[in-house]
């Protein structure tokens, strides 16, 4: 398996979406950036901002703030905090509450997006979001009366229905013979990338996505579709909230 190493680190968390502390080395280390060689934060990609949390070492503590991403993937740690030397044996927390709001929040972005596909066809063309916020921006040119509040209940009614959300890898050929595995509007995964990690809520949508998911659509919560703006030329943005 090719797909979870990022440079020199294993990323742990695509495999395991529940894990949130881990023990690595070192490799490299600067004020700018910590190397290690496996990590469970996710360094961001796909709307999905990067964890948050912390790594002890010989009796010190180094927050981490967030990941850059290059050739490796770099922790980026707090202003003044000690940094841990190249080789330190290190144990890693991720801050478990900012990065269950974003599984959640990531979680309840692919419902939205199910059900719009599903109900008005409409494609997905940008989107960000935040722990328990976001924004979805479709290809959309009309709006019904009444569609901020049947696309609330739809997705609500399919957090309630407690799907299953199974993720799995699949080579490149297999993932693509998949009907509308692409639900934006152009195909993002590049032509080198001989794997491809699938999210599949059962019987909803199945995207090709490297985020994190909760396990099954009922612990996203309640979905609240707080605004519907129009972004021009047939696109509308959708901001959703997310909540218990
Ligand atoms: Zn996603």
């Amino acid at each position: 398996m090719t797909f979870d190493l990022h440079g020199r680190t294993r990323r742990l968390e695509l495999a395991d979406q529940g894990l949130r502390s881990f023990e690595a080395v070192v490799l490299e280390a600067t004020p700018d950036g910590i190397v290690l060689d496996r990590s469970a934060f996710y360094p961001g990609g796909g709307g999905q901002p990067p964890d948050h949390g912390v790594l002890l070492w010989q009796g010190v503590e180094t927050r981490i703030e967030g990941v850059r991403k290059g050739d490796d993937l770099h922790l980026v740690p707090a202003a003044d905090d000690p940094i841990p030397p190249a080789g330190t044996l290190v144990r890693a927390a991720v801050a478990d509450e900012r990065r269950s709001a974003l599984m959640r929040t990531h979680s309840g972005l692919h419902v939205l997006c199910g059900v719009v596909f599903r109900d008005y066809g409409a494609l997905v063309t940008g989107g960000n979001m935040e722990p328990m916020t976001a924004r979805m921006d479709f290809n959309l040119p009309e709006v019904p009366p009444g569609f901020k509040e049947a696309i609330e209940d739809a997705c609500n009614a399919e957090i309630a229905a407690d799907r299953r959300i199974d993720v799995r890898v699949l080579p490149r050929a297999e993932a693509f013979a998949i009907p509308d595995i692409i639900r934006t509007a152009t195909n993002l995964v590049p032509e080198e990338i001989p794997e491809v990690r699938i999210v599949d809520i059962v019987g909803l949508d199945t995207q090709a996505d490297g985020g994190t998911h909760v396990a099954s659509t009922k612990q996203i919560g309640r979905i609240k579709v707080a605004k519907i703006e129009s972004k021009g030329r047939g696109f509308r943005r959708l901001r959703i909230t997310i909540s218990d």
